[in-house]
């Protein structure tokens, strides 16, 4: 990815950072500054930053399951949309694809799940006024339940939308998943970019990434079929020879 920048190697993957990814700290750090001077501005950049712990664990979960199927993910780039596991390819059975997609979700179900138990043994889950180090627990595990829905959301090329296409695919071809998977994720894309409009301007962001991600993912089912095909036929023809 252009502008992305090295800037660790776990487990034999790159963890890259977009050049835009900053933007966010910096917005995070002004307004905790103009709200409580420096206090605030560091209790910002710290929740952004333990933010991205969770949507980077969130993407080794994806890597990691991959990599029990012998697919190689290369890098992890963090956007500030969120992250990217590039994988080598896109698994053959629905089922391996399936995994991969609910991995990633699955980590952000753990962490909420440690974070509740932290918020239960240190004076309940609710409870308050609270001290700042509880507060910012609480956030991110509110943080990372939005998550797991929003990932959820059967939006395609989303993990939800990846659940879709797999189980789609079990009964029907994978091209045909890919088209129902990929048009529902494109109307689910507008009906966010009409969110954004009226609400958060990031989803409009987001939206065009699943619009683009579904176009993208159907052009390549479909060069899938005609490749699959084109062997096929070759099969057919060099059989005589094989004789
Ligand atoms: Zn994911």
């Amino acid at each position: 990815m252009k502008w992305s920048y090295r800037i660790a190697r776990i487990s034999g993957i790159d963890v890259r950072i977009h050049v835009t990814f900053l933007l966010l700290p910096a917005l995070f750090g002004y307004s905790g500054w103009r709200d409580a001077g420096w206090p605030g501005a560091v209790g910002e950049v710290s929740f952004i930053a333990a933010l991205f712990v969770c949507v980077l664990l969130h993407e080794f979960g994806h890597a990691l399951a991959g990599r029990r199927y012998g697919i190689r993910t290369p890098d992890i780039t963090l956007l500030p949309i969120g992250g990217v596991a590039r994988m080598e390819s896109i698994p053959d059975k629905p089922s391996t694809e399936l995994v991969i997609a609910v991995a990633g979700p699955a980590v952000n179900v753990a962490i909420a799940l440690i974070l509740t138990a932290i918020l239960a043994l240190t004076g309940g889950v609710l409870a308050g006024p609270d001290s700042t180090g509880r507060i910012m627990l609480h956030n991110l595990l509110v943080v990372n339940c939005g998550l797991i829905i929003f990932n959820m959301l059967p939006a395609f090329p989303m993990d939800g939308g990846r659940v879709l296409r797999a189980l789609l695919a079990m009964k029907l071809s994978h091209l045909t998943a890919t088209q129902i998977a990929g048009r529902i994720g494109q109307v689910l894309a507008c009906a966010l970019a009409v969110l954004g409009f009226f609400g958060n301007p990031m989803l409009i962001l987001i939206a065009l990434f699943v619009f683009n991600g579904a176009q993208q993912e159907l052009e390549y089912a479909i060069q899938r079929q005609e490749y699959k095909k084109m062997l096929k036929d070759l099969e057919i023809k060099h059989r005589p020879f094989a004789q």
